[in-house]
């Protein structure tokens, strides 16, 4: 652990020279945010995804005790972070713990991923907390492991999500991860994490979008990415449908921006991204899929209007 002033200086050694890299936001034609960004440990390491992906602002994904490090950023690259925490939702002092750090600056809960039922009472807690407090949360859904023994995360969304939205009309849900995007196809059944192929129209995830004002949908990580390189066709019409619920994230661990390093954290299910971007690689398939005004909205427009702060 490093304390307050040496991180401080960690970063006002580092970030003038990030700085003169130019301006990031003109390689898309359009500012990004990044919704799904975990906080790394190292303060420089942060901006150099960002500036090397062409990414503006980000939002931190944070778990635990972040509020130091997190304003240390923000003061570091001012205008550049908002940030999300998240703690063990099965702990008694949970609802204590978030609230805290909403008082704390934080903008909402996540991202949430731990081994509970997504209709549980340790995430209903969460629900109706982050209505209480008008934040979003995001929440991580996986059936399928990805490497034996792993587990499965906030599980039962294509059974019993759809109760949770009706329950929690005040609560506003951010989907995330495996079971998210593959129930974009009505034919899934559990049986991959990232299932290939043409996607069957009137997935649950795709109703969900349609049906309830509380539900958005991120489109990070390889399970975003995959959802939308299967069906050209299919992926124009849906993010045409749902340019106003979409918010693009990256969830990419890659070192500078271009796939240096470790991009999806050796996951085997998701070689496809091993050397890769994943957010330079799902800016490529929205640009390619979506009009520019969608586009806007989706890595940019949605997401402040969602955390409430301005463009
Ligand atoms: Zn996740
Ligand atoms: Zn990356």
């Amino acid at each position: 652990m490093i304390n307050r002033r040496e991180f401080l200086e960690t970063v006002a050694a580092v970030v003038p020279a990030l700085r003169l890299q130019g301006t990031p936001a003109s390689e898309w034609k359009a500012p990004v945010f990044d919704l799904h960004f975990h906080l790394r440990p190292e303060p420089a390491a942060n901006l150099a995804h960002l500036d090397g992906a062409g990414v503006t602002k980000a939002n931190l994904l944070t778990r635990g005790a972040a509020r130091e490090q997190v304003k240390g950023l923000q003061a570091a690259a001012p205008g550049r972070f908002t940030w999300f925490n998240s703690y063990d939702v099965a702990k008694p002092d949970a609802e204590e713990v978030l609230t805290q750090a909403i008082k704390d600056g934080a903008q909402g809960f996540g991202e949430l991923k731990f081994h509970v039922a997504a209709d549980g009472p340790e995430l209903r807690r969460m629900y109706s907390l982050a209505a209480d407090l008008r934040v979003p949360l995001l929440i991580h859904f996986q059936e399928v492991d990805h490497f034996p023994n792993e587990g499965t995360w906030s599980t039962g969304f294509a059974r019993t999500f759809e109760s949770i939205l009706k329950a929690y009309p005040r609560t506003t849900f951010i989907g995330h991860a495996d079971a998210f995007w593959a129930n974009v196809s009505a034919d899934y059944r559990n049986e991959a994490a990232y299932p290939t192929g043409p996607i069957k129209r009137g997935g649950v995830t795709d109703k969900l979008l349609a049906d309830h004002a509380n539900l958005f949908g991120d489109l990070s990580a390889n399970s975003g990415n995959n959802a939308m390189s299967r069906d050209a066709a299919f992926t124009a019409d849906f993010l045409k449908r749902h340019q106003d619920k979409l918010i693009f994230g990256s969830d990419c661990g890659c070192a500078d921006g271009h796939g240096g390093g470790v991009s999806q954290n050796n996951n085997p299910a998701a070689a496809r991204m091993a050397g890769k971007c994943v957010a330079r690689e799902t800016l490529t398939v929205l640009k390619r899929a979506a009009s520019a005004d969608a586009f806007q909205k989706i890595v940019w427009g949605n997401v402040h209007k969602l955390l409430r702060i301005p463009a």
